[in-house]
């Protein structure tokens, strides 16, 4: 059995147990394997290890990857979007989880529109005010929630958010939890049901799961450590 395996093992055992200590269903919460930068080589192997759910930060990457694995494959992109390439993105993916701004989502309702799509999406959320960071401030999101909900080709499943990093996992907690209780405030303004949400990645997903989880997106703790390839390579 592979290294990539038994990591892949590794890490459903760790949810399982999070989500277990937190009341929670483990069939509820899903495992995005994030696989930016790594070849397609080890895409397979995770393949055999019976991952079929991936996401990319780049739409280029993930367009060229994508037609070289099998295709009941499922695609994320989980990065930022321009505009100019929606076109391409939208056939190739089921979920968007960066729709962070108005202006991109009209772009993705209308072009959607032309191409007979309904792409499932995440709103974004820059929780932290981080000026390197996309995603809606949560105060503007709030006003905006009823012109998104105007957009009738986009299905908004939920919210994404990635908190500053920091090695002390302990420290994404608060962004976690602001997370859940604006998709909870929303749902309730907006009176439409925001089911999923995405945060938690390889340092901090077991207290993401915690904090109510429905995906978490994970690299490095399956893949590998993408600095060090990129020095040995
Ligand atoms: C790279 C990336 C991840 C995964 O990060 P790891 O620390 O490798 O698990 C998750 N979400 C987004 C948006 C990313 O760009």
């Amino acid at each position: 059995m592979s290294d990539l395996h038994d990591r892949l093992q590794a890490i459903h055992e760790r949810i399982h147990a999070a989500a277990t200590r937190s009341g929670r269903d483990p069939g509820a919460i899903e495992l995005l394997a994030v696989s930016k930068t790594f070849p397609v080589e080890a895409i397979r192997d995770a393949v055999d290890a019976g991952q079929l759910v991936f996401g990319e930060n780049k739409v280029q990457e993930l367009l060229a990857k994508a037609p070289q694995l099998p295709s009941h494959l499922q695609w994320h992109l989980i990065g930022h979007l321009q505009s100019n390439k929606v076109r391409k993105i939208l056939p190739a993916v089921k979920y968007i989880h960066s729709i962070g701004s108005l202006d991109l989502a009209r772009d993705v309702d209308r072009i959607a529109a032309e191409l007979g799509l309904y792409p499932k999406v995440y709103l974004e959320v820059n929780l932290a005010a981080e000026s390197s960071k996309h995603g809606f401030s949560p105060a503007p999101l709030r006003s905006t929630l009823e012109d998104l909900y105007t957009l009738r080709r986009l299905e908004i499943q939920g919210l994404m958010c990635i908190p500053p990093f920091d090695p002390d996992a302990a420290k994404s907690r608060p962004y976690f939890v602001q997370l859940r209780e604006l998709r909870d405030e929303l749902e309730k303004a907006g009176g439409a049901p925001l089911p999923l949400l995405s945060m938690g990645m390889s340092h901090d997903f077991e207290i993401a799961i915690e904090e109510g989880a429905t995906i978490v997106r994970v690299g490095s703790a399956i893949f590998g450590d993408r600095k060090a390839r990129s020095i040995a390579a």
